[in-house]
């Protein structure tokens, strides 16, 4: 099965749903896919209990009318193929061939996870994790958490686990107080942005927000029930159900990066570049919201409108817009001085933490080696199911691998996430 569009959009967050309503408003026929079943991406997930929030649903509302747009959920790229193709493995039509005039790549961004001792032990997540799954219908009602790493996902998590009915003990944040001090003082400028930050800590009296702190360790027997923490020169243990840390987000790339796509160094990680238009090294390749650096829900909407408008030639009114994504950049800007990770969250953990929890291969195993490479072929290091979506950070962060003038190496290679072979099958068909 093959079908074409005129644009073809990854991702159904902020940026890809904004991306088709402009490019769809200019009257070309679009196709979102996404791999969730419902739209929204990571800050408006949806699930059983969490419906569309409002400005999903004037977004939708938009998009649904005028008949130009395909919707793919629960579909996922698993490789892009010559011609302007993709190879879409979906839950409703398994193995298709989508083919494209322009294509607006809005993959958002994943989590960062820092390995430490016990953290592979049931009931450690990540902070976004633990959102997600509290949104997907996992209960916590009652249960003590600690939420650790560093920047605003923290509090989003924070007040959705609230909600939701958990004991949150502590939040621990690497960031200095002095740091969150002047991004505190910053947010005066996106009056929004003050606004949401004291929505998200309403009650926060009498909670311990610890900064310049870091888990240390997590243990129990067969799942977690306490967490120590490293706060200035002490250490503290505290007993708990659940932690969920998470030292920020990194661009998820992998796509555009298969494609061909040039990469930028951004903060501590990698990002797809773009230009003034939101355009890729590649011909006919966009690319916008947090696979571009990660940047929060405002920026990746209004990327996303350039980046929709720019696709269908409308380069005018997508310059109209420059101002805007310019203040959002300048937001991420402080967000990313903020929060930038300290000493004490790159401490390599000891030798026998595990590193790439899906070959278990230990920190000592891969610091042995020179190179992110070389540590892959010897140890199997990122060779598992989640192909080093977690460890290659990691080791990036601890080592200093990949970064710098090391930027441009290891293109990803297809398939990009595990596939049926009746896919890739689909792939071979017309070839
Ligand atoms: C786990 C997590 C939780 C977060 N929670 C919050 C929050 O509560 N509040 C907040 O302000 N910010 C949150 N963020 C930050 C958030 O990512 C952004 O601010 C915003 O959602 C970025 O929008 P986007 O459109 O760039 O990407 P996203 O919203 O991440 O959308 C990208 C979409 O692309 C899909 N996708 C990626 N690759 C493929 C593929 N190969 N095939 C098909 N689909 C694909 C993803 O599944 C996702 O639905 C969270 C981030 C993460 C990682």
């Amino acid at each position: 099965m093959s079908e074409r569009y005129d644009v073809v959009i990854v991702g159904a967050g902020p940026a890809g749903l904004s991306a088709a309503r402009a490019a769809a408003g200019q009257g070309a026929r679009v196709a979102i896919i996404d791999d969730n079943p419902r739209a929204g991406g990571q800050v408006w997930r949806q699930g059983p209990r969490y419906p569309a929030q409002a400005p999903l649903r004037t977004l939708m509302d938009t998009l649904a009318p005028d008949g130009h747009v395909a919707w793919w959920q629960s579909s996922r790229v698993v490789a892009p193929l010559a011609g302007g193709e993709l190879l879409i493995e979906s839950e409703q039509h398994g193995g298709v061939r989508v083919s494209y005039g322009r294509l607006i790549l809005a993959t958002g961004a994943r989590e960062r996870l820092l390995p430490f001792p016990g953290w592979t032990l049931p009931g450690v997540t990540g902070a976004g994790g633990l959102q997600a799954l509290i949104k997907g219908g996992v209960p916590v009602r009652g249960e003590r958490i600690v939420i650790a790493g560093s920047g605003p996902l923290l509090l989003a998590a924070l007040a959705t686990a609230r909600h939701a009915g958990a004991d949150v003990l502590a939040v621990i944040e690497q960031a200095s107080a002095s740091a969150l001090a002047r991004f505190a003082l910053s947010l005066t400028r996106t009056p929004s942005k003050l606004v949401q930050a004291a929505m998200l800590t309403r009650g926060f009296a009498g909670l311990r927000y610890w900064t310049g702190s870091v888990v240390r360790e997590a243990s129990g027997a067969g799942h977690v029930e306490q967490v120590t923490i490293r706060r200035g020169e002490r250490e503290l243990t505290l007993a708990c159900d659940r932690v969920a840390c998470g030292y920020g987000l990194e661009p998820n790339g992998l796509l555009g990066e298969s494609l061909g796509c040039a990469v930028a160094a951004r903060g501590d990680g990698r990002a797809l570049a773009v230009d003034d238009l939101q355009r890729t090294s590649v011909e006919h390749v966009f690319a916008a919201g947090e696979c571009t650096g990660v940047g929060g829900m405002e920026l990746a909407r209004v990327e996303g409108s350039i980046a929709g408008l720019a696709a269908v030639d409308a380069a005018l009114a997508a310059r109209a817009r420059f101002a805007e994504r310019a203040r959002w950049r300048r937001f991420a800007a402080n967000v990313d001085a903020a929060f930038a990770l300290g000493e004490a969250a790159r401490a390599v953990p000891p030798d026998d933490t595990l590193l790439c929890r899906c070959e278990d291969v230990t920190i000592g195993a891969v610091r042995a080696h020179a190179n992110w490479r070389d540590a892959k072929l010897q140890t199997r290091c990122g060779m598992g199911a989640c192909q080093g979506r977690i460890c290659a950070t990691a080791a990036r962060t601890f080592f200093g691998w990949g970064t710098g003038a090391g930027v441009a190496q290891a293109v990803p290679r297809p398939p990009l996430q595990p596939a049926q072979i009746a896919t890739l099958i689909e792939a071979a068909a017309d070839s």
